[in-house]
């Protein structure tokens, strides 16, 4: 796809969503505050009943069918995401810059392992109308982000600080994977964000396995309720837990979440 190309996505897609659009200020560029709004469980258009579940923040007017199959607001939100193109900087610049030239107020969200984030890309980047970052922080441990990824995350540990310092909005995940990344990594990544700003997003999602970690179990519910007090010890005030039907299999786990205000 070329820049154009992109721009003319987000084009049909403001076009398509004008009336029922659901306007978010850009602090809440994020994917993590689309969670707050909705469960996108669908309940209230399918069955005519909200969940009880629902945050009950939305009309049901703003509930729509959104092209990935689920139902949820529709956001003034570009996002690029499900992969990491980072190393064509410039695609993303331009790309930005065309859906910023359309003139409908969308806030552009980038999902990134951070590896491609050297300063002048940030630079480039920032000056191209990019507005926020999903960093996903793949580990603490430099020999586990090695063998995950085949790269240091010395600089990938920086970015946090040098996103928010040019005035990104910056939201971070991490993934439990049992045996590799745990809530002693969890932990210290936490930290690492709150010296940065305790009010940025971050989301503990549940590993499932797959391809090469095919023999890793997923975490189980103690672990990822570890996990996030782990988060919450070292500061943070703004944590979720993501893939939930992975690790919580029984209504009581549902029941703890909510107390805990995680659902
Ligand atoms: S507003 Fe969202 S969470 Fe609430 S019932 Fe409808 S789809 Fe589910």
């Amino acid at each position: 796809m070329s820049p154009e190309h992109v721009a003319k996505i987000a084009l049909d897609y403001a076009d398509l969503n004008k009336d029922n659009m659901y306007r978010e200020p850009r602090e809440n560029a994020t994917s993590w505050h689309a969670y707050e709004l909705c469960r996108a469980c669908g309940s209230c258009i399918l069955i005519g009943k909200r969940s009880k579940y629902c945050p009950g923040k939305l009309d049901l007017d703003k509930i729509t069918l959104l092209d990935d199959g689920t139902w949820g607001p529709a956001r003034n939100i570009v996002s690029f995401t499900g992969g990491d193109l980072a190393c064509n900087p410039e695609w993303y610049a331009q790309s930005a810059q065309e859906i910023k030239s359309l003139g409908r107020d969308l806030w552009v969200l980038f999902e990134t392992n951070g590896y491609g984030l050297i300063s002048e890309t940030l630079d480039l980047f920032k000056d191209a109308g990019i507005d926020s970052f999903w960093l996903d922080i793949k580990a603490y441990d430099e020999k586990v982000h090695r063998k995950l990824t085949g790269v240091s995350n010395k600089r990938i540990l920086e970015l946090p600080a040098e996103i928010v310092e040019r005035d990104f909005v910056l939201e971070v995940l991490s993934l439990y994977i049992p045996g590799w990344v745990e809530s002693d990594q969890i932990e210290k990544i936490a930290e690492i964000i709150a010296q940065v700003d305790p009010k940025i997003p971050f989301t503990i999602l549940a590993f499932f396995p797959e391809h090469k970690l095919i023999h890793v179990p997923s975490p189980s519910f103690k672990q990822m309720l570890n996990a996030y007090y782990a988060a919450k010890d070292a500061g943070l005030k703004r944590i979720k837990l993501g893939n939930i039907g992975i690790f919580a299999k029984k209504e009581e786990d549902y029941e703890t979440l909510r107390s805990l205000g995680l659902l």
